[in-house]
């Protein structure tokens, strides 16, 4: 009978049943998320620590020659030639073996090091986004540090790096800001075996465009969509080689949408890709507004 179920105020008991319970199952699937993206925070924090302790030391170590016993043993081996003409080959041996493995321990460690942070980042885009603080800040401020770190990587591919900028402000968070490109470049490095690499900033009077434009292998069409979904990868083993997680561009697409912007692709197969980002320029206070054209 369900008569009885309707209320005075016209509405049904039964129905009212099974909303609260959807109510309740989904606030209980929404605590366990919330639990989830947590500790994976603490978790990447707990593993950030001692991690860059270790980085902190290896870094240390890898100018061992300056350190206070090895001094010491430098001078003594001055002060005695014959001794020095016997053991100096064995300790440049064994300053060479100890700089390359330190070299080797520094690099996994950094690359370990990205992951923590790339699966951090996730936990917060996961607890409803990436927090950005902005700043106004230089074009030149942005890019030359980005330019200076990625160089090597891209030279030591024997790819040429081409920096074309434009002049301007804007309103960014900047280490964020440099994040996404320093993953850009790096993914443009890692799919790219000749030819070069391009980052430019270009502008209108309201807007900066952030690109970067590699001649690589491309992506094929059906995958472009796909590219900014969390652990997508186009799917080929000659791609699966180059490691990485299929964070990189998710984090950095979450990014650019907390500045209010969009990262977009463009690739042919083949031949190349270009990332982009647009954003507004910060408007220069002492600088009265154009005046609007006149009308014809
Ligand atoms: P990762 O580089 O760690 O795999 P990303 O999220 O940065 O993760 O990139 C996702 C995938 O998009 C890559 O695995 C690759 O297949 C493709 N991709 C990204 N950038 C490029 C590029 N410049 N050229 C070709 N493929 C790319």
């Amino acid at each position: 009978n369900t008569s009885d179920r309707v209320m005075a105020d016209g509405s049904i008991v039964g129905l009212r049943v099974d909303i609260s319970e959807f109510k309740q199952a989904q606030m209980a699937a929404e605590a366990a998320n919330q639990a989830k993206s947590d500790f994976i925070g603490v978790l990447s924090h707990e593993l950030r620590t001692p991690l860059t302790v270790i980085l902190g030391h290896v870094r240390m170590a890898r100018h061992v020659e300056r350190m206070p016993p090895a001094l010491a043993l430098q001078d003594a081996l001055d002060r005695h030639p014959e001794a020095a003409r016997e053991i100096q080959p064995a300790l440049d041996a064994l300053h060479g073996q100890f700089g390359k493995t330190m070299a080797t321990l520094e690099r996994s460690g950094n690359n370990l090091l990205l992951l923590i942070n790339e699966i951090l980042d996730l936990a917060k885009i996961d607890a409803g986004g990436l927090s950005i603080t902005l700043e106004e800040a230089e074009v030149g401020d942005i890019i030359t540090p980005v330019a200076e770190q990625m160089r090597p990587l891209v030279e030591q591919k024997g790819l040429r790096f081409e920096v074309q900028s434009t002049q301007g402000r804007l309103r960014a968070d900047v280490q964020r800001l440099q994040q996404v490109l320093v993953n850009l470049i790096g993914n443009a490095v890692k799919f790219t075996d000749s030819g070069n690499i391009t980052l430019s900033v270009t502008g209108t009077d309201t807007a900066l465009t952030f690109a970067v434009r590699d001649t690589g292998i491309g992506i094929p069409a059906n995958e472009l969509g796909k590219v900014f979904d969390p652990f997508h990868q186009v799917d080929s083993t000659a791609r699966r080689r180059f490691g990485g997680t299929g964070l990189g561009l998710a984090i950095s697409q979450d990014i650019v949408r907390a500045h209010g912007g969009e990262l977009l692709v463009s690739s042919v197969e083949g031949e190349g890709s270009l990332f982009s980002l647009t954003l507004p320029r910060e408007q220069d206070k002492n600088t009265p507004p154009a005046p609007a054209k006149p009308a014809l």
